[in-house]
């Protein structure tokens, strides 16, 4: 019946509670799977396995040093437990068509799908959710809902993907026209944060949405995607609170892409205002105050950690266990990012207060 789920997952909605320095979720967790074998989906279990693997690895690997450290942020900031990925699911969904009814009245919820694997012709996507609509039912007699993959479902994330695709849902309430691009994902993304938010912390809320987001594995799609949620947010909400965000969404699809036409013009959008939310707010900020580009090597980011003003490349050799060379070149990429600075083989300044935001990328392979 349920999906076979592992300490792996759980450690997944660990992460989204406590945020990570690394990039890439899929990565940091790829990279510690092998160290999760035999875990079951229990905290206490995967919380064993942490400390041991903290007690237990080579900090003088660099991406050893990396993971470690945002392993020992999750054991000091994961605090909730995490739910089932399909239980949660399926309760989400009734609290979150709660609050959409509430919000826009006469709002028909559509079916929720956990499927094994999507109707054709979109089995082969790798997608988690879809949403097909009443075009799909006429050109592939595929029966509209909302439909989640069981096999790729994940804690807290499988939640905003529902919550985004419900949003898609409430825009079609009014109007069906077509596929939805441009502000209405914006605007989806908006809401799932918002619906996200009544039930997780903003911190959490923010979190996946960075992780998703700013280095996802579809960069550029992503990056519009972030385009259109800052555009929702600084041009209706920040001017008209929830309720021009709501206004947008009753606007339907069709309303929504005159709505594109204007802002992309530049022009000045005119909502009936009012219910600022401060949670909404919160995940915001910390997610805009994320940079999409302060990133480098786990090698790199191991030894901005180390450098020191003063020393000297040999220095810093001898205390990392790295070569000269690769000592160079992790300073030749914190220079690039002016990070650091070095001036006749000396460490003269560092960007300390930046530092605690550098990412790492680790790459598997
Ligand atoms: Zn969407």
């Amino acid at each position: 019946m349920g999906k076979e789920v592992d300490g792996i997952d759980y450690l997944e909605g660990l992460v989204y509670q406590a945020g990570i320095q690394c990039t890439n979720i899929d990565h940091f967790l790829e990279f510690l799977r092998p160290h999760f074998d035999g875990v079951p989906f229990d905290r206490d279990s995967v919380m064993a396995r942490i400390d041991e693997i903290i007690r237990t690895a080579d900090r003088k690997d660099p991406k050893w040093y990396c993971v470690v450290k945002d392993l020992e942020n999750i054991r000091r900031n994961a605090k909730e437990n995490v739910l089932h990925p399909i239980d949660a699911v399926k309760s989400r969904f009734n609290t979150f068509v709660e609050i959409i009814r509430r919000e826009f009245p006469g709002f028909q919820p559509p079916d929720l799908k956990i499927v094994d694997s999507f109707p054709k012709p979109y089995d082969k996507m790798d997608w988690i959710a879809m949403a097909p609509d009443q075009e799909d039912q006429e050109k592939y007699g595929i029966e509209p809902g909302i439909y989640i993959k069981k096999t790729v479902i994940t804690p807290i994330y499988a939640e905003y993907i529902l919550a985004h695709e419900l949003t898609h849902k409430i825009v079609e309430m009014y109007d069906t026209h077509g596929f939805g691009f441009g502000i209405e994902e914006g605007i989806a993304e908006l809401y799932a944060m918002y619906l996200l938010t009544r039930v997780y912390s903003p911190k959490t809320a923010a979190n996946v949405v960075i992780l998703d987001k700013k280095y996802g594995k579809r960069k550029r799609l992503s990056a519009l995607y972030e385009f259109f949620t800052v555009l929702a947010y600084t041009q209706i909400y920040l001017p008209s609170g929830m309720d021009g965000i709501r206004a947008a969404i009753r606007l339907g699809r069709k309303g929504l892409k005159d709505l594109d036409t204007a802002i992309l013009k530049g022009e000045r959008t005119d909502f009936p205002s009012g219910n600022w939310d401060k949670k909404l707010e919160k995940a915001m900020r910390r997610y805009m105050a994320t940079p999409n580009d302060l990133y480098v090597t786990a090698k790199t980011r191991y030894v901005a950690d180390k450098a020191e003003v003063g020393d000297t490349i040999e220095m810093i050799a001898k205390k990392t266990g790295l070569s000269e060379d690769e000592i160079h070149e992790a300073i030749s990429e914190l220079t690039r990012l002016t990070l650091i600075t070095v001036k006749d083989g000396k460490v003269t300044a560092k960007a300390e207060h930046i530092l605690p935001y550098l990412r790492y990328h680790l790459d598997i392979k």
